[in-house]
């Protein structure tokens, strides 16, 4: 196991949600760094699961620094559509990362499977896979989740991605109604901080 303390880190992530809810589950001594002070570029994301997506970022990031790196890959499952978005989360807000794109296209694909669906309870969940790498070794990967289905519209301005559309389990508010720091306690990247952070 990994035993060295870390003192310096690069977040591999250009997506600032993710950037500042990491920042805030990590311990202050650690000195942070984020992909924007640098010139990175983004790799291309063509595993086939969260944890392969995940560690190509990892990977990707502490190669061209030279520094330890953290990375996620997460997005939302919804059971109803076979589990889409999934690792493709990021892409149906396309290619300017629109989310508003990617939540229409939620309840098109939705009301395209049934018109009903508004009544029923759509299940979902969120997912992330953290995991921590130097140049081109894997130090750990995780995997977090949290549970919960999909609002029948669109509710609140906090967040990004899909957080006004999602409920989590015993909640009535969605992520994007919540204020961060009660969206952070609870969250699939937390779930899966909380398996990774024995190795910080
Ligand atoms: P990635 O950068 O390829 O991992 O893309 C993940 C995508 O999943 C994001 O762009 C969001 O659309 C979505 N996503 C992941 N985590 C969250 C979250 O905490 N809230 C809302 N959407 C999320």
């Amino acid at each position: 196991m990994h035993k060295q303390k870390i003192n310096k880190l690069l977040i591999g992530t250009n997506n600032k949600g993710k950037l500042r809810e990491i920042k805030s589950l990590l311990p202050k001594k650690i000195k942070i760094y984020s992909t924007s002070t640098f010139n990175l570029g983004s790799p291309v994301e063509n595993g086939k699961t969260f944890k392969e997506n995940s560690l190509i970022k990892s990977k990707y990031f502490s190669k061209k620094t030279g520094l330890l790196c953290l990375a996620d890959d997460s997005g939302l499952e919804i059971d109803f559509l076979n589990k889409s978005p999934g690792i493709y989360s990021a892409r149906w807000g396309g290619k300017h990362g629109d989310f508003s794109k990617a939540i229409r296209r939620v309840y098109r694909e939705l009301s395209k499977k049934d018109k009903n669906w508004k009544n029923k309870k759509i299940k979902a969940r969120f997912i992330c896979a953290l995991s921590i790498s130097f140049l081109n070794k894997k130090i750990a990967c995780v995997i977090g989740k949290v549970e919960g289905h999909i609002s029948d519209k669109p509710r609140g301005k906090n967040g990004f991605g899909y957080d006004p559309i999602f409920i989590p389990l015993r909640k009535r508010k969605t992520f994007g109604e919540m204020k961060p720091s009660q969206k952070y306690k609870m969250d699939h990247r937390y779930q899966a901080f909380k398996k990774i952070r024995k190795f910080l």
